[in-house]
């Protein structure tokens, strides 16, 4: 019997919003609405056909990527369509608020699902722009359903510990006090996108959304969280949230962020969008060369992963260090045991054995 079936009425934890058990199973932390077509068999957005490749290093924050694409880059690797198949659903959790809080995130997604639709995104002309990148700021979308939305994405990975991200908590208590508060709203199922919902705190957002193609496959872009926290950041599909814990932060960003820091340049651009419903569309360049950096900064990873657990075996084995020789020699046949189809930990023992034939 699996962990999740032991669970009865009597041990089932309470929602942190609103007291109730939180009863609510297969509560998913990244809207549905985002990642469907992502995480889903051929794009289908069907929920029981959901699909989740990880690439990841012992030490390493993974990225989660989509079925049909993995990049030609990380073909080196191997085979990791099958070798690093999620086993369970990484965007999914049980018991952690209850079914009544559950939809009314569902209201504040449908909402915004609705306001940024990207058929409608894209057919909007002659917007400001930042940089090149145009400013859409939605005037008919109240800025707190949008600030709670925003902040519940970070929250509800927070709480689910989405490939172990967590807010400082002090930021996750602002959070849940929000929630709190805007639940407490009579009819809050009923919400329009022009009411207001009552926002004890605010926090500086930029929200970005990533060039497609009306026909690009969506399993192409992935989904990943950094661990920093100035800002905090999420990669859904294409939408790009940041979530600073103070204006002040916007002028001094210390992330990379895989190059869209310069571009974002938020010192500039935070004033321009402070206090609105907005999305920042990326340019298609823009956009590829994210896509690029971050592709570059995951296999850079990948192979300083692989090359630290050579070392640390070398030095178990034979009680000292690779030299730069042994060490190209020992990774170079893992490259050549993965490509023949080996698992990774298989392919490490064989790239071992090899050294007896030099
Ligand atoms: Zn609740």
């Amino acid at each position: 019997m699996g962990e999740k079936q032991k669970v009865n009425q009597t041990n089932i934890p309470k929602c942190p919003i609103c007291g109730n058990p939180a009863n609510k199973t297969n509560v998913h932390l990244i809207p549905w609405f985002i990642i469907k077509y992502y995480v889903t068999e051929a794009g289908g957005g069907a929920r029981d056909k959901e699909l989740s490749f990880s690439i990841s290093s012992g030490h390493f924050t993974r990225m989660f990527a989509g079925r049909s694409v993995l990049p030609d880059k990380l073909e080196e690797f191997g085979d990791l369509h099958d070798l690093e198949k999620e086993q369970s659903n990484p965007y999914a959790r049980d018991y952690l608020w209850c079914s009544k809080c559950e939809e009314k995130f569902s209201r504040l997604e449908a909402i915004f699902a609705v306001r940024f639709k990207e058929e409608k995104i894209r057919s909007m002309k002659n917007l400001p722009t930042h940089n090149n990148q145009d400013i859409l700021i939605d005037t008919g979308f109240d800025n707190s359903i949008y600030q709670l939305f925003v902040q519940s994405i970070f929250w509800r990975c927070s709480v689910g510990k989405f490939d172990g991200f967590t807010l400082d908590p002090p930021i996750e208590s602002k959070i849940t006090e929000n929630l709190r508060e805007a639940f407490k709203q009579p009819d809050f199922l009923q919400l329009k996108a022009g009411d207001q919902v009552s926002l004890v705190h605010s926090f500086p957002l930029l929200t970005s959304f990533m060039y497609a193609k009306p026909d690009d496959d969506p399993t192409i872009n992935y989904i990943m969280i950094n661990k920093a926290n100035s800002p905090y950041f999420i990669m859904a599909e294409k939408w790009l949230f940041q979530l600073f814990v103070k204006d002040v932060h916007t002028r001094s960003s210390q992330e990379w962020l895989y190059g869209l820091r310069t571009t974002i340049d938020a010192s500039a651009l935070y004033p321009k969008v402070h206090n609105t419903s907005h999305a920042i569309l990326l340019t298609e360049s823009v956009s590829n060369e994210f896509h690029k950096n971050r592709l570059d900064y995951i296999v850079v990873k990948k192979r300083q992963g692989i090359l630290r657990d050579i070392r640390g075996a070398h030095k178990q084995v034979f009680g000292r260090k690779p030299s730069i020789h042994i060490e190209h020699y020992i990774y170079k046949q893992y490259l050549a045991h993965r490509e023949a189809g080996n698992p990774e930990f298989q392919s490490f023992i064989l790239a071992f054995l090899d050294l007896k034939k030099l």
